[in-house]
């Protein structure tokens, strides 16, 4: 591969100052956040790696598409744009305009779950899970066994384990799967792309079985970078030619416009049948609003048509990809232990192995990201035992993998500091055994981490 780190592909027009506290300043802050990065304020943060949702810098392109937004209720000039745009570049029939991501996956679940269906998916992500229990569905998890173990090297850790797959057909029948759903990449288990091999064969195994396909596209073209990267067949072919051909084996995706759109804001449902088009737009105008634009102002439309095509340049995704791998690459220089391969929009670090010494009931990534911000004002976010909740029985759901996440939001920070960030971490691993474990405060019912509290054991 060679260690080459393409410098930034634009240069800086509009710039925003940042903050920089004392560590005194933010041993009160944390206290008063309950020990969740969540609950800092952003004025507290200096560098902000929470995560890459909605934090993207937008292009002057876009900023010119935010001044043409044409905010009539119903038949938006932007909408048409971004529906052709969205046709155009994933290949599906019809689009459905949703608020972020997570409205998408709620009309999804709603339309196409029947209660007690399963839905298989490559390891869950937190939204997504939710809206299928939500919705009666019982989540399977059919990715391969290496995506939970943080020390393997492999280019396709987020791929589908196609026996796995067929275990859930055989021991449930075709009928009672709702559909199986594929993220590209995958976000919990460290940002891993799957194989355009694994996407024809998951494919075939559904059309085989009749089932549906649908895709969580969120992030798709870092996920057809690394195939670029990694699978020769695919060597000469543009981002955008990968893109199309990822979405061919699908019936359909959810996406959220807050990663790969380069946006702050939207997200969209695609599908190919016509059954289920009209039943997701009766009920996008409960949820979301008009089929034409489903919680997205005219202007956020535009900026999303205009994002999703400099998307796919090929000098943006490998500048994207390249960053990420060199903070990655500097924290295994020092012995660091992060997920490895590093991932498409982040950098995970291994809170297991950085904390021996703590149990997964002291929450040992929760506490890591407390103390990262300690010590730099750098914000992470945990992705353990915390993010992952309950079960039906109350039980805390234990993954494997227990991590720090180190979000890259796109465009927005320099090598110079993602050095900052690496220093950081190094800094803090020689003194790991000074992290104690934490204890709950207060539990919320759902997706816990984001407003969770706890206080030091
Ligand atoms: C962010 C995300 C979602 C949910 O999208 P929102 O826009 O945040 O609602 C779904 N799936 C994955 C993999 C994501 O990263």
């Amino acid at each position: 591969m060679g260690k080459k780190y393409p410098a930034e592909p634009f240069r800086i027009k509009s710039v925003e100052y940042v903050e920089m506290n004392t560590r005194e300043d933010r041993e009160e802050v944390i206290i008063k956040a309950g020990y969740n990065t969540f609950l800092i304020d952003s004025k507290d943060v200096y560098i902000d790696l929470l995560t890459d949702s909605g934090t993207n810098a937008m292009s002057d392109n876009q900023w010119a598409g935010i001044m043409i937004g044409d905010e009539a209720y119903a038949g938006s000039r932007n909408w048409y744009h971004l529906e052709a745009t969205v046709k155009e570049l994933f290949g599906f029939k019809h689009v459905v305009p949703t608020h972020q991501g997570r409205g998408a996956e709620n009309l999804l679940s709603r339309i196409a779950i029947k209660p007690g269906q399963y839905v298989p998916g490559n390891m869950y992500f937190t939204t997504t899970r939710y809206h299928q229990e939500a919705n009666g569905g019982i989540f399977v998890d059919v990715v391969c066994d290496e995506a939970h173990d943080s020390t393997i090297d492999l280019p396709f850790k987020g791929n589908v384990d196609l026996k796995k797959l067929q275990k859930v057909i055989d021991e449930h029948g075709a009928e009672n799967v709702a559909y199986v759903c594929v993220a590209v990449t995958v976000n919990l288990a460290g940002g891993q792309p799957v194989s355009m091999q694994n996407l024809r064969d998951v494919s075939a195994l559904c059309k085989k079985h009749k089932i549906r396909m649908f895709m969580d596209a969120t992030r798709c073209v870092e996920n057809a970078y690394f195939i670029k990267e990694r699978e020769p067949e695919f060597k000469d072919k543009t981002i955008r030619e990968i893109v199309f051909e990822e979405f061919s084996y699908a019936d359909g995706c959810t996406m959220s416009g807050k990663k790969d759109c380069l946006t702050n804001i939207g997200g969209f449902l695609c599908m190919n049948e016509e059954e289920l088009f009209l039943a997701a737009k009766e009920l996008v105008v409960v949820f979301e609003g008009m089929p034409s634009y489903g919680g997205m102002a005219g202007r956020d439309m535009e900026a999303m048509a205009r994002g999703l095509r400099e998307s796919i340049q090929f000098e943006y995704i490998e500048h994207r990809i390249k960053q990420v791998r060199y903070l990655g690459d500097r924290l295994i220089e020092a012995g660091v232990p992060i997920v490895l391969p590093v991932g498409g929009h982040a950098v995970f670090l291994d809170a297991r192995r950085f904390c021996p010494h703590l149990t997964q009931d002291q929450f040992p990534a929760q506490s890591l990201a407390a103390h990262l911000y300690v010590e730099s004002g750098v914000r992470s976010m945990e992705r353990g035992v915390i993010s992952a909740g309950r079960g039906k029985d109350g039980k805390d759901h234990y993954p494997k993998l227990e991590t720090v996440r180190l979000t890259i939001p796109r465009r927005v920070y320099t090598y110079s500091h993602m050095d900052v960030v690496a220093d950081a971490v190094i800094e803090l691993y020689k003194k790991r055994d000074t992290i104690r474990g934490l204890k709950w405060v207060y539990e919320p019912k759902q997706l816990r981490f984001f407003t969770g509290r706890f206080e030091l054991i």
